[in-house]
């Protein structure tokens, strides 16, 4: 069966692009247009006409891959139309008529590209993530993981557990003859360093910093200004603002973009002595809330008290001296200069180098760095399985268990590996991946 799709996003555009793949590729392009199918990856001009009527429809760029060098390593073709929507809907309708053809499965396009080789699980995800990137960040670790890094760096574990594996077998099997001994002790060193290797990977918050955003709390005393803090760094009306104590009862967040990292800044009520319940409420989702964001901004304003120590003052975090216009407060002792901004919402002095500090803050501890990074549960739970009976096997070596025992336990590992690219267990793993995959991709 060929199957066929749009894809490009539906409506008026310039040009929309119907792709096709399989093997009757060629046969359907040549009934179509009436000539014969362009040279492989060259694009030639065609007129496409209804096979039945002989009517032309459109005139457009056609190009044919030819297989094993295509994206699903398939015969594939490209029909660039005019995007308008009657255009579409026409030559849709014409490739519906053809017997050999049905239209595409969400992701499907993608997933012969993993069935036939052309690239794995981390892969396939990658190119959802392309397509979903709002920021930069994002952008530049999903097309580094569509490069192949990530796939390489599991992929490189599977294989050293696959060499580790076979000297333990080695070892079991040769174990009443004379080998020099201790060789299976130098494989569990070898295990132990990357059980943590997989454990400093699972523990680096990058991957979700960059998928879920950066977590800002903005904290302090009641009418410091915290809210028009968020507002102005959102440049919109996102929390009220109001001169009486108390307003900001829940957590309010805006989504932002910080040097290229996607973020989430979360205005969190007064901590103080709460009157209701409901203020109770806020003020325990205020402290839950900034004690476990990735930046604290602790904000206080000109004359009021030093801030109360309600949540600690952590390595990262901002500290603010609102109202400047009303008065200058010195930097309070033990604060470094970079931890510490007075500004004015009011007028907007000191903005600019507030604003500055936190694109820097979030770029340098949670933008990309060399290492790949962890972009996905699916992987994490993977990892973890994987740690886990790491973690027995090297147990039950040092209680002096059985290295069968432990073998089993690298081969446990191994395997959860390699379902991460799909090294194993590829088919069953497809429906998973592909869930959330969009037509024509
Ligand atoms: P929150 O309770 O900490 O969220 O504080 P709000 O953002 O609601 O602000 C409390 C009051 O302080 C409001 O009346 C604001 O207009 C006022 N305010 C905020 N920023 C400034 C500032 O920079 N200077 C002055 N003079 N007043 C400000």
């Amino acid at each position: 069966m060929t199957i066929y799709a749009l894809s490009t996003p539906p409506g008026r555009g310039a040009i929309a692009i119907i792709r096709l793949s399989g093997s009757h590729t060629q046969k359907i392009v040549e009934e179509l247009t009436g000539k014969a199918s362009p040279e492989p990856r060259q694009a030639a001009l065609r007129v496409l006409s209804d096979p039945e009527t002989g009517e032309p429809i459109d005139s457009g760029l056609v190009l044919f891959f030819q297989a094993p060098h295509s994206y699903t390593s398939e015969d594939m073709a490209e029909l660039h139309i005019h995007g308008g929507v009657a255009i579409v809907d026409c030559i849709l309708e014409v490739l519906s008529r053809f017997k050999e053809l049905r239209p595409a499965e969400p992701g499907e396009f993608t997933r012969l590209a993993v069935l036939n080789g052309r690239m794995d699980l981390t892969q396939a995800e990658a190119v959802a993530d392309m397509i979903d990137a709002e920021t930069v960040a994002q952008q530049k670790q999903a097309f580094r993981q569509m490069q192949g890094a990530l796939g390489e760096l599991y992929e490189g574990w599977r294989q050293k557990l696959a060499l580790s594996l076979a000297h333990l077998e080695a070892d079991i099997e040769f174990a009443d003859e004379d080998l020099p001994g201790g060789i299976g002790q130098a494989v569990l060193g070898e295990v132990a360093i990357l059980k943590d290797e997989i454990a400093a990977h699972i523990l680096d918050d990058r991957g979700r910093a960059l998928r879920h955003g950066v977590e800002i709390a903005i904290i302090g005393a009641p009418n410091v200004g915290k809210s028009s803090v968020l507002n102005y760094l959102a440049g919109r009306e996102a929390a009220i603002v109001s001169a009486r104590a108390g307003t900001t009862r829940d957590v309010v967040e805006v989504s932002l973009t910080l040097g290229g990292v996607p973020a989430v800044l979360a205005d969190t009520a007064g901590i103080r002595e709460a009157g209701d319940e409901i203020e109770r409420e806020g003020v325990r989702r205020a402290l839950k809330r900034a004690t476990e964001a990735d930046i604290r901004l602790h904000v206080t304003a000109f004359g009021e008290p030093a801030q109360e120590d309600e949540v600690r003052f952590q390595e990262g975090d901002i500290y603010v001296v609102n109202k400047q216009d009303l008065g200058t407060t010195p930097r309070p002792s033990g604060l470094l200069a970079a931890d510490f901004y007075e500004i004015s919402v009011e007028t907007g002095a000191g903005m600019p180098a507030l604003i500055a500090a936190l694109n820097t803050r979030v770029q340098e501890n949670f933008g990309l760095a060399e290492r790949p990074a962890l972009t996905r549960t699916r992987h994490r739970n993977a990892l973890q399985e994987g740690g886990v009976a790491l973690k027995r096997g090297l147990e039950r070596a040092s209680s002096g268990v059985e290295l069968e025992l432990v073998a089993e336990d690298l081969r446990l590992a191994m395997r959860e590996i390699g379902r991460i690219t799909g090294a194993v267990d590829v088919e069953s793993l497809l429906d998973i991946v592909f869930r959330d995959f969009c037509i024509g991709k």
